[in-house]
């Protein structure tokens, strides 16, 4: 069987992958994309995604300079210009506001579906390899060759790995993470309110772990519970679940009067302690998954697609080895900073939440009024949310 040849290789085709590969093609790199996965069904436009992120503007604007953004607007995405986040009481809630931040808004709520479709559209039929799986990865001084599921082989410059948490190609090339299972499971469902989201999204710190809601583009709600009591969550009816829920956001957008099937995801904290060696670069939940509290996997995901575009373009402009442990490194050190500041906040917040000191809960909101009172620093936390 002949071998195919490219200059980077990328493992997984999940929204990391495709938008490396979408911002090095822009940039003329010759790339090939593979994902065990078969191409993505049509939806009909009322079927929701329960995935939803919260995309921040630097986000937005990887997906605008790669081409893709207008589109994924286009398909369904809604736009939130406020944050209140919470513990005891909404009145005296941490507000963010766009307008601190010089923005039309904070950052977009937007269904994984739709960013996967729309990037995969705009990938070449011919750059993409779907229902393949990677099963290993020899690495030499002249260059990384692949072995397909098929039996084909491919030999490239550079392999990136963008293939899951779980990475099996980060497992074969012998790096090792650093990390824990969290006591949270997340349960995520989407619900209609009594009262208008108002393109805002909510967070309340309960003692069992943080509620948000998130606003969706048709008017309800995305939900993301991360709770000790997932289970108990899981195993309620609809309308005892409802009520609970209502009662656990302080009715803060009235009765829960509908709501979606829930769906649960265990919650940890992972990070490889290599993010490359030679010819070999993860990104993505490959390299670091962090609790979803504020809301940045993925966001931490496309600022690796950004910095790796970056790196490789610097360095064929030059006429580097792209797959240098030199040029690599440049990577590494732009993203772990990123990485472990992210990895210090949620962690953080995580931790000290889970604390049940006599006094500790007043201390935490005597935080929270302090941050709220003093407007340069929420002006500096808005615009770190939002990836500014
Ligand atoms: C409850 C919850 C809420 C979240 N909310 C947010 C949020 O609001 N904002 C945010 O920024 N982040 C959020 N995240 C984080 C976000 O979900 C992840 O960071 C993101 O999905 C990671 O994407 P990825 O492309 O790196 O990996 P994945 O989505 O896991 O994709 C990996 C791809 O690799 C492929 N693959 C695996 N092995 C192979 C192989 N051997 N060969 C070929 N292909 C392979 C798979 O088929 C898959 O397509 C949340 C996470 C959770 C759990």
């Amino acid at each position: 069987m002949s071998m195919q040849r490219c200059d980077v290789a990328i493992v997984g085709g999940g929204i990391v992958g495709a938008a490396i590969a979408l911002g090095l093609l822009r940039q003329g790199v010759d790339v090939q994309l593979f994902d065990r996965d078969p191409p993505m069904p049509a939806t009909d436009a009322n079927d929701y995604d329960l995935r939803v992120y919260a995309l921040s503007i630097a986000s937005q604007r990887y997906l605008q300079s790669i081409g893709v953004w207008d589109a994924i607007v286009a398909e369904r995405a809604c736009a939130y210009a406020q944050m209140r986040v919470w513990e005891t009481e909404p009145g005296d809630a941490l507000k963010f506001d766009a307008a601190e931040a010089r923005a039309a808004a904070l950052g977009h709520i937007v269904e994984g579906r739709v960013i996967q479709r729309q990037l995969w559209r705009a990938l070449p039929p011919e750059n993409v390899h779907h229902d393949c799986a990677v099963e290993s990865l020899q690495v030499d001084a002249d260059g990384a060759r692949l072995r397909l599921g098929d039996g084909r082989e491919v030999a490239a410059r550079l392999v990136i790995a963008a293939d899951s948490a779980r990475s099996p190609l980060r497992t074969q090339q012998g790096i090792e993470v650093s990390g824990q299972r969290y006591a949270h499971t997340a349960v995520v469902c989407h619900v209609r309110t009594g009262e208008p989201h108002r393109h805002t999204a909510y967070q309340r710190f309960l003692p069992t772990g943080p509620l948000a809601f998130l606003p969706l583009a048709d008017g309800r709600s995305s939900i993301v519970w991360s709770s000790i009591e997932a289970e108990q969550l899981l195993a309620m009816d609809d309308w005892t679940f409802r009520l609970s829920l209502d009662e656990a956001i302080q009715h803060a957008l009235g009765p829960i009067l509908e709501c979606t099937e829930r769906v649960s995801f265990p919650l940890q904290l992972q990070n490889a302690l290599e993010y490359v060696k030679p010819r070999f670069a993860l990104a993505g939940d490959a390299a670091h998954v962090v609790h979803p509290l504020a809301g940045q996997g993925l966001n931490l995901g496309l600022g690796d697609a950004a910095e790796l575009v970056d790196v490789i373009t610097a360095a064929r402009a030059v006429r580097r080895d792209i797959g240098s442990l030199r040029v690599l490194a440049r990577y590494q050190r732009a993203r772990r900073a990123e990485v472990n500041e992210m990895i210090a906040v949620t962690d953080g917040l995580y931790r000290a939440y889970r604390v049940q000191l006599p006094g500790w809960d007043w201390l935490r909101q005597r935080g929270l009024l302090a941050v709220n009172a003093i407007a340069p620093l929420r002006q500096l936390l808005v615009r770190r949310a939002c990836g500014l």
